[in-house]
């Protein structure tokens, strides 16, 4: 997960306020940020009661808790750690969502060719990747005695019971459960009532409603390039989700390795960049943008969907960057 130098930047408009003395600002808008899974997860709810906000967005902050405590591989309690120490061979029960988690990264395995993998844990692992210390090149051999354990079609999954078909299997849920999370803070939000919000963490956000007076939030993405130019995004009940090379990575003798491997190599994905990923949900915004990087623009482009929108910025061997995105992603540029 992302630490501090994410790559979107929140661009709250407060001009227009819509609250009479309620005592809540200008803006009628409740922000809180607090440093959760890897990051820093800040939860902005319109609403004019100070009290029904600030006890919203504590329910939003409880969703995210338990989402890391029972789907984080750095907790040795979490479901997931005891899954993983289990390694169960038989269908073993496990909880709606971290069944629903798996399933859903199963899907999106499957939509992008496997470039989305959880199984990869072996392997990021052995890069060094999991506790972002030790970063090593492996032995070639180790890669492939790891590789051998990896594969989606290994996790079985049936009437909330998962089985791991190989021995040695791992998951990891590092691509997909941040998106989650940010999916059950806004499901805890409107649970307590509110309608309008935006809830980001790092490089994962998604939105409902609008800030009073606009149709949509706005959100600026950082340019990889660094130039200084930002892209700006509006949305509405929708998922963002931005995944970069330049996030968690170690160099050596001059080349870069990513945190985001490739599941056919078991190596860090070859692409130079940044891919943020528009869609319904964050869970699948997040495992998207992750799956893009791996395969790249041409496999991106042929992948076109309704379902989601996704701009690539790549640097090729000529360090030239090169844009490709989906048509309907320039929709939500205007
Ligand atoms: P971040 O968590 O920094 O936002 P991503 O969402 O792109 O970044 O997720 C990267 C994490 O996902 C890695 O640190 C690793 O735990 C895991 N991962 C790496 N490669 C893959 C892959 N091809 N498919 C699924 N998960 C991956
Ligand atoms: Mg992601």
């Amino acid at each position: 997960m992302r630490g501090l130098n994410f790559v979107c930047f929140l661009g709250l408009l407060v001009s227009q306020s819509g609250c009479q003395t309620s005592g809540v600002g200008e803006s009628g808008f409740t922000q809180r940020s607090q440093p959760l899974l890897g990051t820093y997860v800040t939860v902005t709810v319109v609403g004019c009661d100070r009290i029904a906000s600030l006890a919203a967005v504590s329910e939003a902050f409880e969703a995210i808790r338990a989402v890391d405590a029972r789907m984080s591989i750095h907790r040795t309690d979490s479901e997931l750690s005891k899954l993983n120490a289990a390694s169960p061979t038989n269908y073993t029960p496990i909880s709606a969502p971290l069944f629903q988690v798996l399933s859903e990264a199963q899907r999106i395995s499957r939509l992008t060719d496997g470039a989305f993998d959880v199984t990869l844990r072996p392997v990021v692992d052995l890069w060094g990747f999991v506790w972002k210390r030790g970063y090593k090149n492996p032995d070639p051999l180790m890669i492939e005695d790891a590789m051998s354990t990896v594969g989606t079609r290994f996790l079985e999954l049936e009437s909330g019971a998962v089985r791991f078909a190989k021995a040695g299997m791992s998951i990891d849920l590092g691509g997909i459960a941040k998106g989650y999370a940010v999916d059950q803070a806004i499901e805890a939000l409107r649970r307590s009532g509110i309608q309008n919000a935006m809830v980001k963490a790092g490089g994962d956000l998604r939105v409902i409603g609008a800030p009073p007076g606009k149709e949509k939030w706005e959100v600026q993405i950082e340019d990889p390039t660094k130039s200084g130019e930002r892209q700006v995004v509006y949305l509405r009940d929708k998922a963002l989700s931005t995944s970069g090379d330049y996030e968690n990575f170690f160099e050596q003798a001059g080349r870069r390795y990513s945190h985001i491997l490739d599941p056919r190599t078991g190596r860090p994905a070859t692409l130079r960049g940044s891919c943020t990923v528009i869609a319904a949900t964050c869970q699948e915004s997040d495992a998207l943008a992750t799956a893009l990087l791996v395969l790249g623009p041409d496999r991106a482009h042929s992948m076109e969907s309704t379902a989601f929108q996704f701009n690539l910025l790549t640097q090729g061997k000529t360090n030239r960057w090169r844009v490709v995105r989906s048509e309907s992603f320039s929709a939500a540029t205007d």
